[in-house]
């Protein structure tokens, strides 16, 4: 049977917790000179609200649980900290975890000189509770740390074997629920004196940088620890942008739905990169991936500016990847696929870094089989697309623009990429054909010559009447063309008569893009062509 007296450490239970005027004081205090703040300061000259009412009353609506079942912590790792503090003895006693799972248990049992019973768990990551049984017993354990869903695992641990775990201990069993709102059943609701919850701010609410964490029990567990806690642990600006946060519940929900969507997604892109043997089902935001070698992959993800977590160490060759943006999770698959494919061919390459955009271009001359395009401008893309496919291309471009601004940066910049990657795969521009046009139909008419001669220059004779196709201005696909000749270092001259504008871009791209087939072609001579020796 859970007593909570005699789970509590003896210096704690006579413990007399601080008091402030302000928790005697029950009125409203027009004039408070308890305290010794400075009355002018800068709009927060006072002490946070120790009670912490209206984040309690607003989080108590936003799970339906009582306000006095809550506690509030500079992050779950503080509370995890102040179970440890509260209910075990230092040089005694011990906690209880099932690793492979979240590391703070151990760092914060180890600060404390509180020893660390390990049980491991099953095939399919699930506690054996028979197995469990007999530690269970040892009057020295005093916390059982479950995670679920579990990190870095991703799956959740089985309800039942957590009632029978609660049911058949002494002690105090913490469910580590960070990652509840992606999937699986809270068991906030469930009445067991001795389970004591956790959930945080830093997930699927979106506010890691606020710091605060949420412990939800028995209300007389809550009242012991509130005896430990600092009392001004919550500071009012984490208060304030955590009541903001959760009169906006309906937001988070559509950033969980798309991040549990993106998931997925990201999920099936991965099972189809060499290398890649499993990849774990996850309830969490983050996939765990077991990979042909995780250190070469990890360090490989890192030169290119992308951080995954390597969890080698617990579980061989995996990585525990988090659920990114949409424009994030493009950009690590891309990388991981150029891992695994060695290109042929000629190609060309170009990282463009400023603080407007980031673009990461190549292309392949000969290879048309790799294309991935993504600028966040899907009209832009649907253009890129057409060079890629009418010139017989490989095409890989990513952009990372201030598209907030406008489009402008990152159609300017992607160009400028692309040219250069033109220009990095042509090298010496020794055997090509050099020179490419076509006068294709549609409803336009569009007349795209060029020449890879080794300089610049760009005629152009279009008008549009729309300002706009989709997302993109039509004024920047002269602007497109400017910059793509500038940095591939050839000449262009673009004509268009029609009427509809998307077909008049459209056949522009198209017309580009087999342009750029015939004069990369290879020339069977293998001869520079041009009589000046140099292009
Ligand atoms: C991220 C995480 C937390 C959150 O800790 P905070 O201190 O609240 O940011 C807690 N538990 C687990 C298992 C986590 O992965």
């Amino acid at each position: 049977m859970f007593d909570l007296e005699k789970n509590i450490r003896p210096n704690i239970r006579n413990l007399k917790p601080y008091q402030s005027a302000r928790d005697e004081f029950a009125g409203l205090a027009e004039v408070a000179l308890d305290a010794n703040e400075n009355p002018f300061g800068f709009g927060l000259n006072r002490y946070p609200d120790a009670g912490m009412k209206k984040l309690k009353s607003k989080f108590a609506a936003f799970r339906g649980v009582k306000a006095d079942r809550l506690i509030f912590g500079n992050g779950s790792d503080e509370i995890i900290d102040l179970l440890i503090r509260t209910f075990c003895e230092p040089g005694n006693d011990q906690i209880l975890i099932f690793p492979p799972t979240f590391g703070m248990y151990r760092v914060c049992a180890n600060i404390n000189n509180v020893g660390i019973i390990e049980k491991s768990q099953t095939a399919e990551f699930q506690i054996d509770f028979e197995q469990l049984r007999p530690s269970l017993d040892d009057p020295s354990l005093k916390l059982i740390f479950i995670c679920s869903p579990n990190n870095p695992t991703g799956n959740t641990i089985e309800k039942e074997t957590i009632v029978n775990i609660a049911k058949s201990f002494d002690g105090i069993v913490v469910l580590d629920e960070a990652y509840i709102d992606f999937g699986g059943a809270s068991m906030i609701d469930e009445s067991i004196p001795n389970l004591f919850i956790l959930q945080t701010f830093s997930k699927a609410l979106g506010l890691a940088g606020i710091r605060l964490g949420v412990g939800i029990g028995a209300s007389e567990v809550i009242a012991v620890l509130n005896k430990v806690k600092p009392p001004y642990n919550i500071n009012t600006l984490t208060q304030q942008r955590a009541v903001e946060a959760l009169s906006k519940t309906e937001e988070t929900k559509r950033q969980v739905a798309s991040i549990v969507s993106e998931r997925d997604k990201l999920s099936q892109k991965l099972s189809s990169i060499n290398g890649i043997r499993n990849i774990y089902p996850s309830k969490a935001n983050f996939l765990l991936v077991e990979i042909e070698n995780a250190a070469l992959t990890y360090t490989s993800l890192c030169e290119k500016g992308i951080i995954v977590r390597d969890r080698s160490k617990e579980i061989e060759n995996t990585l525990r990847i988090t659920v990114g943006s949409p424009d994030e999770n493009a950009r690590l698959i891309a990388a991981l696929r150029e891992e695994d494919h060695v290109p042929v061919g000629r190609v060309g390459k170009c990282v463009r870094s400023t603080s407007e955009t980031q673009i990461l271009a190549d292309v392949n001359l000969d290879d048309p089989s790799n294309t991935f395009i993504n600028t966040g401008i899907p009209f832009f893309d649907h253009m890129l697309e057409q060079i890629a496919r009418h010139g017989s291309l490989g095409l890989n471009v990513i952009s990372n623009g201030d598209l907030y601004i406008d489009p402008h940066h990152t159609i300017e910049d992607t160009a400028l990429a692309l040219g250069s990657a033109f220009n990095d795969a042509l090298g010496e521009r020794k055997g090509i054909e050099r020179y490419g046009f076509l006068l294709p139909m549609d409803d336009s008419l569009a007349q795209v010559g060029i020449d890879f001669g080794g300089r610049p220059w760009l005629e152009w004779e279009a008008t549009f009447r729309a300002t706009h196709v989709g997302e993109m201005p039509t004024e920047m696909v002269s602007h497109f063309f400017k910059s793509f000749t500038d940095t591939a270092r050839c000449n262009l001259n673009i004509k268009v008569e029609g009427d509809n504008d998307h077909h008049k871009i459209e056949s522009i791209f198209k017309a580009f893009a087999r342009a750029i087939k015939m004069a990369v072609r290879k020339d069977e001579s293998g001869i520079l062509p041009s009589t000046k020796g140099k292009l």
